[in-house]
């Protein structure tokens, strides 16, 4: 497997280049994955947050012509370099991907896109096709991309390598993630490209694994709601995530109110003034 290393263009296949952008951290692991598709007519996924390095690497070291910018999302960590991507090619690319409304520090509100695309929406080339398919759950206006000629799913952040995704409402929705994970058996996916991470093979099996892996976790909620009910998220929270460290508590309880939500969607729990508990 290629190694993850931030400032160099990688060849992944036939068709996908990846270049890791300078942005390790708690969030972001590696980095983010910006990918190249195509040879001589490119897109660009996720080019990544505003670090001008990045963009001039990426420019710097490619070879072919960018014509299409598509963002999975409009974190921080994916959409800014558009922006920046946009200002150095000038009219001859195409930014793509779905409007950013939200507002919150962790939205890129100056994402402009020239093209809005929406679920089923693609490009096709001489070379491949790229089919958005609309994956709200981690974020609403979230899309992932589908490389046909390869069976390889550009995952955004709806799948991650090695780390489980944050579900933050109120645009984080943890029924949405459920439903959009099951939509990826609809394709023939084999192969998973995520922003974050190496390449995932046996890519239904990855899928499986993650909606097992929420519904482990939200028996975890509905177990804590039986035997202590009427408490708050703070205090849920280390009962229902006794398997992760305490520093990643704030984070989890984001995740875990998304799945309170989902259960009171579902008609299993309610809140009064911030006690949660079953309704049956
Ligand atoms: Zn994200």
């Amino acid at each position: 497997m290629a190694a993850l290393v931030s400032g160099k263009i990688t060849q992944l296949s036939p068709l996908v280049r990846r270049l890791l952008a300078p942005n390790a951290g708690p969030f972001t692991g590696p980095g983010t994955n910006t990918y190249i598709v195509g040879k001589s007519e490119l897109a660009v996924i996720d080019p990544g947050p505003e670090i001008a390095a990045h963009v001039d690497t990426l420019l710097d070291e490619l070879t072919g012509r960018i014509r299409w910018i598509l963002v999975t999302h409009t974190h921080r960590d994916h959409s800014p370099a558009a922006t920046l991507l946009k200002e150095r090619l000038g009219s001859d690319v195409e930014v793509i991907g779905m409007p950013c409304d939200i507002e919150g520090a962790s939205f890129d509100q100056g994402f402009s896109p020239d093209r809005l695309f929406e679920h089923h929406h693609s490009i096709k080339t001489n070379e491949f096709t790229l089919t958005a398919i609309h994956t709200p759950g981690h974020a609403s206006n979230h899309l992932c991309y589908f490389l046909e000629e390869e069976a390889l799913l550009f995952s955004g952040d709806h799948l991650m390598d090695g780390t489980t995704v944050v579900i933050a409402p109120p645009d984080g929705d943890m029924s949405h993630y459920m439903q959009s994970l099951s939509l990826l058996f609809d394709y023939p996916i084999a192969t998973i490209a995520p922003a974050h991470g190496n390449l995932i093979t046996d890519a239904h099996e990855e899928v499986e694994k993650t909606i097992k892996h929420r519904l482990n976790r939200e028996s975890k909620v509905v177990a804590a709601l039986l035997s202590c009910p009427g408490q708050s998220i703070a205090d849920l929270t280390p009962l229902v995530y006794d398997d992760v460290p305490p520093f990643m508590h704030p984070i989890a309880q984001q995740s875990l109110r998304a799945h309170l939500l989902k259960l009171v969607d579902d008609g299993q729990a309610s809140d009064e003034q911030g006690q949660w508990m079953l309704t049956k």
